[in-house]
């Protein structure tokens, strides 16, 4: 992809449990706009091809996969969504869900995305955001969630992960929706976000 040819992105920034899923499913499902969750592609690979293997033995640890082998992937599942023509530069724009996620990453998608916007759902009331995770863990989703000091732990990390990415951006890109209020309300905020800076020639 070369510069005048980059997708038209907006990067989804969230941590645990502000509810980055749900409102990434209900946007993705706009025409002109497609939701790419860098989990979910990296899960839809083969397991027994080298690539999966190669995946596999990161996220098992619990790791990150290496920047390189990322953006290849990322790139690889673009490319094939382009040439079967269920996405075209021309028509969408991508809601990127979990990739860039350092700043290495920022620096290599540049070369793929025109980003847009970088929306960060924020929740400020920790007490409701554990009450929130435990109410999941209780669900049967996490089950790691269930525990406080888990909870905590994983939302520092999420913090400590998240601020360089953000730090990587002009300032004038972020916009902050406040997570910590009801899913419609929180579409809302987002909608507004989206509307001022998707283009409606789309
Ligand atoms: P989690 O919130 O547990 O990280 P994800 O579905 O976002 O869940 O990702 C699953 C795994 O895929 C991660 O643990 C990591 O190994 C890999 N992964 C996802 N996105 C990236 C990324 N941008 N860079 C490197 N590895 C990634």
């Amino acid at each position: 992809m070369s510069e005048q040819t980059r997708f038209k992105a907006i990067l989804l920034l969230g941590g645990p449990g502000c509810g980055k899923g749900t409102q990434g499913a209900v946007i993705g499902g706009f025409e002109h706009l497609c939701h790419l969750a860098m989990g979910d592609i990296f899960r839809a690979l083969d397991k027994e091809s080298d690539i999966g293997k190669e995946f596999l033995s990161y996220s098992t640890k619990g790791l990150l996969v290496p920047d390189e082998l990322t953006v290849r992937v990322w790139k690889a599942h673009v490319d094939g969504r382009v040439a079967s023509g269920d996405i075209s530069r021309e028509r969408h724009v991508l809601l990127l869900d979990g990739i860039p996620r350092t700043t290495d990453q920022v620096e290599l998608m540049g070369a793929h995305v025109e980003i847009l916007k970088v929306v960060h759902l924020v929740i400020r009331d920790q007490v409701i955001l554990v009450e929130r995770l435990k109410g999941r863990a209780l669900k049967g989703s996490r089950p790691d969630d269930a525990n406080d000091d888990v909870i905590r732990e994983r939302l520092r990390v999420y913090d400590e992960s998240t601020a360089p990415v953000l730090r990587a951006y002009n300032p004038s890109l972020i916009a902050e929706v406040n997570a910590d209020q009801s899913p419609f309300a929180v579409l809302r905020d987002l909608s507004d976000c989206l509307a001022a800076c998707v283009p409606t020639t789309l």
